[in-house]
């Protein structure tokens, strides 16, 4: 069967089997809109199946998790492991708990960390899992509980060589930390089982900056091949989470003036430049609202809302809150307002046609597999440190961390140019992630 045809035929099964899933259907489109030219070199694939078993996730699980609230209701969410492949390695990839968690995002987020996870060059399989828990409004105790909920039925599907789990949306240290002791205290073992540690009970040095840090190692990176640099630059950055706190850290680090940040109710504009200060009093002692952060910077504005972020004049976008949240017309702003790089720091954040926008027009475009691959990357090398019970230094985890995604960068480039789509870094990082994957897969015979 030609390449273009399987592709099509390959969608439509993914359509049929994932009813009702679109933001798994417009992960798995992206991807198999690149491997045509990949397909026609390497008849190989096509007889193994690689295809037909790439977008299969090798194990699904969904559970119910039983909690009791403060005043003492019973309370159950739904939970989710998806182990989607382990060809590179055990499966790795974050645990998100926010409202909006159904299978559908969940099997998005791990089929991207499939290939992501082969960019980083370390041996990780691709997996994700969550809960439709909001941990907004939660005591440390609700939360507490949760999460020993959670992992009380989750901890006999994972281990430190199957299947570890990290951070993501609305799981940061304090639920890794929960999750960890009470894995602990069911298995009897202190092993790496999960990643995001606390430093000093396993942790690397690095992680938590790593996906922001990472994001902006890859953008100077693209910068500098087109003879620019970030010093100077006005940067967008939407959330105000993780990603977007530690972004917007080493964004001002390398002299980049930081406007914006957002979180689900609205956005601040600080024509001085964001402090960073507040930002992380703010979001990571007290658990408050980005809105509060006006009432302490008289020249910052706050806008109900979050999709006029856009709006604002930027040389450089960075993405970092969630899925399609910079659409077609957003993304057409950005460009009449001269943006010329966008890099996504969170998973899928610009839409299919935002990205064809930016194709189009000659802004830079840096995929979240590529560009927000610091995170797993850092979380592989936590595992490697807790293999060998040692802990690296700072500055020796963070060169590792740029030295990945220079090499995401150089790597996503060159295979975009190999295969006929030069400067195109979506169908790079796509391609270059995806080789390595299939040629583990057919090694490995038909499993
Ligand atoms: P956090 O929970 O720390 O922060 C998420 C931020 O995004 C918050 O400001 C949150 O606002 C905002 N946000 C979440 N959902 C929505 C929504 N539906 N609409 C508008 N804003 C929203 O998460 P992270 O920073 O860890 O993750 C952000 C993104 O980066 C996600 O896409 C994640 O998958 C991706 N990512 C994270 C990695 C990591 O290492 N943490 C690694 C790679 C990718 P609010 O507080 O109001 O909910």
């Amino acid at each position: 069967m030609p390449a273009n045809e399987l592709i099509q035929t390959v969608y439509e099964q993914v359509l049929k089997r994932n009813p009702g899933e679109p933001e798994f259907h417009q992960a798995v489109r992206e991807v198999l809109d690149c491997l045509g030219p990949v397909l026609d070199k390497n008849p190989d694939y096509v007889k193994a199946g690689i295809l037909e078993r790439l977008v299969e996730p090798e194990r699904q699980l969904i559970f119910r998790i039983p909690w009791q609230d403060d005043k003492g209701n019973f309370r159950v969410n739904r939970g989710f492991r998806i182990e989607f492949n382990s060809a590179l390695g055990p499966y790795k990839g974050g645990i998100r708990f926010h409202p909006s968690v159904y299978i559908g995002i969940i099997k998005f987020l791990g089929f991207e960390q499939i290939l992501k996870n082969s960019l980083t060059g370390l041996m990780m399989g691709g997996g994700k899992g969550g809960a439709d828990f909001d941990p907004k409004g939660k005591s440390d105790n609700e939360v507490m509980r949760f999460c020993q909920s959670f992992i009380t039925e989750l901890c006999r599907h994972i281990g430190p060589d199957t299947d570890i789990p990290a951070g993501d949306i609305g799981v940061g240290g304090r639920e890794i930390g929960y999750m960890f002791g009470q894995y602990k205290r069911i298995r009897n073992e202190f092993t790496g089982v999960l990643t995001g540690k606390g430093l000093e009970w396993g942790g690397s040095l690095a992680r938590t900056e790593a996906t922001g840090y990472g994001l902006v190692y890859i953008t100077e990176e693209a910068l500098k091949a087109n003879g620019k640099s970030i010093d100077g630059m006005t940067v967008s950055i939407s959330g105000s989470g993780n990603v977007a706190i530690y972004a917007t850290e080493k964004a001002q680090q390398l002299g980049g003036k930081v406007i914006t940040l957002s979180d689900s109710n609205g956005f601040i504009y600080d024509p001085d430049g964001v402090n960073l200060d507040t930002v992380k009093q703010l979001k990571e002692v007290e658990r408050k609202r980005i809105k509060q952060y006006v009432a302490i910077h008289k020249n910052a504005k706050y806008t109900e809302g979050c999709s006029g972020i856009w709006g604002v004049k930027c040389d450089i976008a960075l993405p970092c809150a969630t899925q399609n949240e910079l659409d077609e017309d957003a993304a057409k702003i950005l460009v009449k307002n001269g943006c010329i790089i966008v890099g996504e720091g969170a998973n899928m954040p610009c839409t299919p046609e935002a990205v064809e926008v930016f194709l189009n027009n000659n802004v830079v475009f840096l995929p979240g597999k590529a560009a927000n691959a610091g995170g797993v990357a850092v979380s592989g090398l936590e595992m490697a440190q807790n293999s060998q019970r040692i802990a690296w230094t700072f500055e020796k985890a963070e060169a590792e961390l740029k030295n990945i995604m220079t090499t995401i960068y150089k790597n996503s480039s060159e295979a975009a140019e190999e295969y006929g789509r030069a400067g195109n870094l979506v169908a790079g990082a796509n391609i270059a992630g995806f080789i390595k994957v299939a040629n583990a897969m057919l090694a490995q015979g038909l499993v």
